[in-house]
């Protein structure tokens, strides 16, 4: 799995657990973006915008889990390689072909996908 779906935004429960009302999945996810399946800083990405990438042991819990990751705190909010921030990992691989996917996203993926293979 090279890159993640990942979303803007969640919504949370409408009643309380432990005084804490959960995040959840918007029911109307809206647009899917992609963020790198790696811990490892990429340099062609990263100096271009400020991007956040998931730690390694974030990549492993959503593995592991195979439940969505949301970040609550703005300091754990991820970057999708279009510069978007994003608030929840989906624990599924992003699909270019999905009518929801992100287009600045899939135009970026090509790009690097270029660059690749002129390597
Ligand atoms: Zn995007």
């Amino acid at each position: 799995m090279k890159y993640i779906s990942a979303l803007t935004r969640y919504d949370r429960l409408s009643y309380a657990v432990d005084r804490h009302r959960s995040p959840i999945l918007p029911e109307d996810p809206g647009t899917v973006h992609a963020i790198r399946a790696s811990a490892k800083p990429d340099k062609r990405i990263d100096t271009a915008i400020l991007i956040t990438s998931p730690t390694w042991r974030e990549i492993q819990r959503l593995q592991d889990t195979n439940e969505p990751q949301f970040f609550e705190d703005y300091q754990n909010y991820k970057s999708a390689i279009c510069g978007r921030t994003v608030k929840v990992l989906l624990p599924a691989e992003f699909h270019e072909d999905d009518p929801d996917a992100c287009q600045s996203c899939i135009a970026k993926i090509y790009k690097l996908s270029q660059q690749d293979s002129a390597d």
